[in-house]
């Protein structure tokens, strides 16, 4: 008989595993830059004011904690969909477009690549190298065969390899799914531009494959939240059928309340329902309905007027503190290391600066100046402070020169 001494044994990985060793090191010069979650000048875990208030409201309008329907609260969703798409009032009306609430933008990326699996017979899909860790492991785990990374980043200069990406995906077969980082490209912060976006949304329609963005740093990129949204915008202009994965943790600050929405967009809306039907018994088979209380916020936030506009004043904060930081990073790089070029650090946007360092690199920074950062050296700018900043530029720059 099988026994659970017989699994493999494995070690934790990626975020995980360097999160476990931050805990356990003991030193008080310890620097977090791991998580991509927004950090007070102070280092504590940062919320949103306004989600506080909004919380407060939900949980005072609570009468009972009945099951939500598995396609969650269809205000929030339609929310969702607004921000991302702006007027859908039309198409919504007409099934073109809909959402489903899901757990977090991961929960969003799960119930979309099960979708595709299995009602759309896809096997194969195209995400960019490198990407977000769990790209690869959710689709494989629904079932998709082919898992292949695309060209994004040319390592040697530092920017994107358009020539690269167009390549590999010129050679996809159809049907192929091909993952599109909307904004603020986790990890390397390097988008594609307007014009290059065109290129591969022609591309793409050549080829017939299927676009899936995921967003999970709308308004972090450029600072604003519309503008984040243009290469959504502009394929959904050339009518195009695709998905796009939500993540509302960053932008709300509600990391552990898992708020997220899968935004659907097709031509026809004749199906809706049965399309619903699909997704439902997805849901049902793997947690039976979201939880409430964290989208309920979200939704008491875009739906209502006031909250909203203090919602988006404090996130645009939020996005000039993060760019803010970018500049005094680099001056404090430049200072320390002027032997190397670090415009990189205010070319990239978003959360996060990929320093490209080797594994040895990033595991040096751990064991002498306990600087913990994921691999290539992730960076969560936020981790960054008046305090600790220099302290970290000294540390890199100690490490290129070993
Ligand atoms: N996609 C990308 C690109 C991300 O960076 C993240 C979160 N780090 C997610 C999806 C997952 O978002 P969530 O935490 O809401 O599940």
């Amino acid at each position: 008989m099988v026994q659970f001494s017989d699994i493999p044994v494995v070690g934790q990985v990626g975020l995980i595993e360097v999160n476990t060793a931050f805990q356990n090191d003991v030193s008080p010069l310890k620097v977090d830059l791991i998580y991509g979650t927004f950090r007070s000048e102070d280092g504590s875990n940062y919320l949103l004011p306004v989600v506080k208030r909004a919380e407060n409201m939900v949980v005072n309008d609570t009468l009972n904690h009945n099951y939500l329907s598995p396609t969650g609260i269809e205000g929030f969703t339609k929310s969702a969909c607004r921000l991302l798409l702006g007027d859908i009032e039309k198409l919504w009306k007409d099934g073109k477009v809909f959402g489903v609430q899901c757990m977090g933008g991961t929960g969003a990326i799960k119930i979309g690549a099960e979708f595709l699996a299995r009602h759309m017979n896809c096997t194969t899909v195209y995400y960019p190298d490198p990407s977000w860790e769990m790209h690869g492991t959710v689709f494989s785990l629904s079932g998709f065969k082919n898992k292949i990374q695309y060209r994004y980043i040319n390592r040697e200069t530092i920017e994107i390899d358009f020539e690269g990406l167009c390549e590999d995906i010129s050679n996809a077969p159809s049907d192929s799914v091909v993952i599109l980082h909307a904004c603020g490209h986790n990890p390397t912060g390097l988008d594609p531009s307007k014009e290059q976006w065109r290129t591969i949304a022609e591309i793409m329609k050549k080829r017939k494959l299927i676009p899936f963005f995921d967003i999970a740093y709308q308004g972090m990129a450029s600072g604003d939240i519309e503008e984040d949204t243009w290469a959504v915008r502009h394929f959904h202009s050339e009518g195009f059928e695709f998905l796009c994965a939500q993540s509302f943790s960053k932008m709300f600050t509600v990391y552990n309340e898992r708020v997220g929405n899968l935004t659907i967009v097709q031509k026809s809306g004749h199906n809706i329902e049965s399309l619903k039907v699909h997704l439902e018994r997805i849901i049902r088979s793997i947690y039976s309905s979201p939880p409430n209380h964290g989208a309920r916020a979200v939704f008491q936030i875009l739906s209502n007027p006031e909250l909203y506009d203090e919602w988006l004043s404090s996130f645009k904060a939020m996005a000039a503190r993060m760019i803010e930081l970018r500049k005094d990073f680099r001056k404090a790089l430049e200072e320390e290391g002027a032997f190397r070029k670090w415009n990189h650090i205010t070319d990239q946007k978003g959360m996060f600066i990929l320093l490209h360092l080797t594994d040895n690199q990033v595991e040096y920074l751990r064991n002498f100046h306990h600087v913990y950062m994921v691999k290539s050296g992730r960076v969560n700018v936020t981790g960054l402070n008046f305090t600790n900043i220099n302290y970290v530029a000294k540390a890199i720059i100690d490490t290129l020169r070993k």
